[in-house]
């Protein structure tokens, strides 16, 4: 792909998180500017270039051939409840605007689980959906035998996201209860989403934009598994969560409210407030074009240690040569 970018103009920035997450305490990344705007390259630090690719493609997309039009205006956001005690659970729920809450449960005690769900079911009321996220962290059994119990803690489960680590356990316990069963970490490539539609493990893919490697290539993705998706965030500034709005903006159906208000997860942003996107009454809206960062936060947390920042350009450098940019 010709992409008439000047990648070294690409600005590198680093902003601390709220709290520490996915055992990062600073997200870095870069921002990269098209003829149609601006793009946000940040893969992981750990992901090699191979994995790395998708998400440099996502940002290429989102500069220089920007997104496929929305056919909704806006979309309806999921607030989260980490692993906090039931009290802290019920204000998150109660003041967040969302109607949708995921709760992040198989941390700690069962016991904790069900009065954290209890908690925001009560916040919520009978006509919001709580769902919960296991990470992965249950065996067949041990997730057989607790969702019931968190189904009814929770007045009713949407859905349980990741109960197992691979995909023919999620089959296996999707075999044994009658919640529904998401997918979430076993969707990390294109294919994967296949596979899981294919193995019967899941009732809805969670899909993310930037490691499927753009708004077009998640959606012929999602098309492709033929599940009900969700909408999540790699933890990225507002130019990159964009792009997931696009992408649930773009999605012929989206019958659940997506995990993209992530923003809150970091102390700041790159984009001034006015357009910053944090969830307002529980939706953000989808936009036509990525928000342009403001010069200011740009430079403000621009990487300040040299070597770091070269290691960042290095990178897309690298990637760019090797022609990792997916056509
Ligand atoms: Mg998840």
């Amino acid at each position: 792909m010709k992409t008439m970018i000047d990648f070294p103009t690409a600005r590198t920035f680093a902003i601390p998180m709220a709290t520490r997450f996915r055992g990062i305490d600073v997200r870095e990344g870069m921002l990269i500017e098209g003829p149609a705007g601006w793009g946000e390259f940040s893969a992981f630090a750990e992901y090699d270039d191979r994995e790395s690719a998708s998400w440099l493609t996502a940002a290429i997309e989102a500069c220089t051939v920007g997104w496929p039009d929305p056919v909704r205006g806006r979309v309806p956001i999921n607030a989260t409840v980490p692993v906090v005690e039931p009290e802290r659970a019920h204000e998150i729920a109660a003041t967040s605007g969302c109607r949708t809450v995921k709760v992040k449960v198989a941390e700690g005690p069962l016991a904790a689980d069900i009065e954290r769900l209890a908690a925001v079911r009560d916040a919520l009321g009978p006509s919001g959906a709580v769902r919960c996220d296991a990470n992965g962290a249950w065996d067949v059994d041990t997730a057989a035998t607790v969702i019931p119990a968190l189904d009814r803690a929770a007045g009713g489960l949407e859905y349980v996201e990741q109960p197992c680590p691979t995909i023919d356990e999620l089959a296996a316990v999707r075999r044994r209860v009658d919640v529904r069963i998401a997918a979430d970490e076993s969707i990390r490539r294109a294919s994967d989403p296949l596979r899981v539609a294919v193995a019967e493990a899941a009732d809805i893919a969670v899909i993310k934009c930037t490691p499927l490697g753009g708004v077009r290539r998640a959606l012929r993705v999602a098309e492709a598994c033929g599940l009900p998706c969700v909408v999540s965030s790699a933890l990225e500034t507002s130019v990159g969560l964009a792009a997931g709005l696009a992408l649930a903006g773009a999605l012929p159906e989206l019958d659940f409210a997506c995990g993209l208000g992530t923003l809150s997860l970091l102390t700041s942003d790159v984009v001034g407030e006015a357009r910053s996107l944090r969830p307002v009454d529980g939706y953000l809206p989808v936009a036509p074009v990525p928000p342009t960062p403001d010069p200011e936060l740009l430079d403000r947390y621009a990487i300040a240690d040299p070597a770091r920042a070269a290691w960042w350009h290095d990178r897309l450098a690298r990637l760019v040569e090797q022609g990792r940019i997916l056509d």
